[in-house]
C-alpha cells in the first residue's frame, strides 16, 4: 500500500517572532522543526506499513529550507521525499497550500491513506487535512487518537470527539489527522541517519502541476494578515446577558467582546 505523509515545517514555539512590519513569521533554519503533531502522522504511517507493507512517502510545502524535515522524516524511516516549493506558492493561506499540495499529489502515483498532523503548532487551524480531503473527495478522520489497524481496503481508527471518543472504519483511499494520543513517534534508526543526507528529495514547482495561477500562494488566498499585536493579558470580569430576545442578547455579547477587543 502507499501511504502519504504531510509534514510542515514550523518555527519552534519558544523561539518565535513575529515581523512587526509585515504581520509574518520569522522564519530560519536555527528556529526551525518539524511540527510535533506530523511526528505522529509519521509513526502512525510506519506502523501501517509495518503492518501490510508498502512505501511511506512524505511531502513538504515551504521555502527550500523545508527540506530539513523531509531528511528527518528520512532518517526515521521514509521512502521518498517530496518537497513542494516555489515562489509561486508564498503567502498561501489554508485554502491556497490546501489546493497546491493537493494538485502536487495528483502528479504522484495514486496514495491509499494520506495522514496529516491534526493542527500545527505555528498557526493551528486544523484546516489543511480536511481541506484537502474535501478536494481530492475522500473520506476523511479528524483527531486520531487510538486502534489504528488497516484490514484490506478498510481503515479502523479511534477519533476524539467533542464530547468523547468513538471507533470508525472507513475506505480508502482516505485522510487521516493524528492527535498525539495516538502513538509515540519513532526515533531515527542508525541506518536512517547516515542516509538522510544522501537522500533523494524530489522537487515540485508551479510547473509541474496543472493549477490554475490565480489559486496559488498569496493571490490565492482569501484570508490574509493585516495587522499582528501581542495580546494584553485579560481581565476577568463577570457579565450577566439579559437581554429580552436572543437578537439583544447577541448585540449586548457583541458589544462587550469589542470593548475588550476580542472582535
Ligand atoms: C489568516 C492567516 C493568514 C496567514 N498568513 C500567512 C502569511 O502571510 N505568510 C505565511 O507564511 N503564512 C501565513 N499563514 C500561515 C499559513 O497559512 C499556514 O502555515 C498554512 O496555510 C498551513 O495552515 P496551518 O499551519 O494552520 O495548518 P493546519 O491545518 O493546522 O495543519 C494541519 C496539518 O496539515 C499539514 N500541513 C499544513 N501545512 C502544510 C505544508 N505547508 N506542507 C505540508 N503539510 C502541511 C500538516 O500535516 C499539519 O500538521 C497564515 C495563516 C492564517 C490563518
Amino acid at each position: 500500500m502507499r501511504f502519504l505523509v504531510c509534514i510542515k515545517q514550523v518555527v519552534d514555539a519558544s523561539k518565535m517572532e513575529v515581523d512587526p512590519a509585515t504581520g509574518r513569521l520569522k522564519r530560519n533554519n536555527a528556529n526551525s522543526i518539524m511540527n510535533p503533531l506530523d511526528l505522529h502522522a509519521l509513526e502512525a504511517a510506519f506502523e501501517l506499513r509495518d503492518q501490510v507493507g508498502g512505501t511511506v512517502s512524505v511531502i513538504t510545502m515551504g521555502p527550500p529550507q523545508a527540506e530539513a524535515v523531509l531528511r528527518q522524516a528520512a532518517s526515521m524511516g521514509a521512502d521518498e521525499l517530496y518537497l513542494v516549493t516555489d515562489r509561486a506558492f508564498g503567502g498561501a493561506d489554508t485554502l491556497a497550500t490546501s489546493y497546491t499540495l493537493v494538485h502536487a499529489i495528483q502528479t504522484l502515483k495514486p496514495f491509499d491513506v494520506i495522514l496529516c498532523g491534526q493542527e500545527s503548532i505555528d498557526s493551528n487551524t486544523a484546516q489543511v487535512g480536511p481541506e484537502m480531503a474535501g478536494m481530492l473527495g475522500i473520506p476523511n478522520v479528524s483527531h486520531a487518537i487510538g486502534n489504528l489497524s488497516i484490514n484490506g481496503n478498510v481503515i479502523t481508527v479511534k477519533r476524539q470527539m467533542n464530547d468523547g471518543a468513538e471507533v470508525v472504519e472507513m475506505k480508502t483511499p482516505c485522510l487521516i489527522t493524528t492527535g498525539k494520543e495516538l502513538n509515540k513517534p519513532r526515533y531515527p534508526s542508525i541506518k536512517g541517519l547516515l542516509a538522510k543526507d544522501t537522500a533523494e528529495i524530489h522537487r515540485i514547482t508551479s510547473a509541474d502541476i496543472e493549477a490554475d495561477p490565480a489559486r496559488l500562494g498569496i493571490k490565492g488566498s482569501p484570508t490574509q494578515v493585516r495587522k499582528v499585536r501581542p495580546v494584553k493579558p485579560m481581565k476577568k470580569e463577570n457579565l450577566k446577558i439579559s437581554g429580552k430576545t436572543a437578537e439583544e442578547s447577541a448585540a449586548i455579547l457583541a458589544e462587550a467582546l469589542h470593548k475588550i477587543q476580542v472582535i
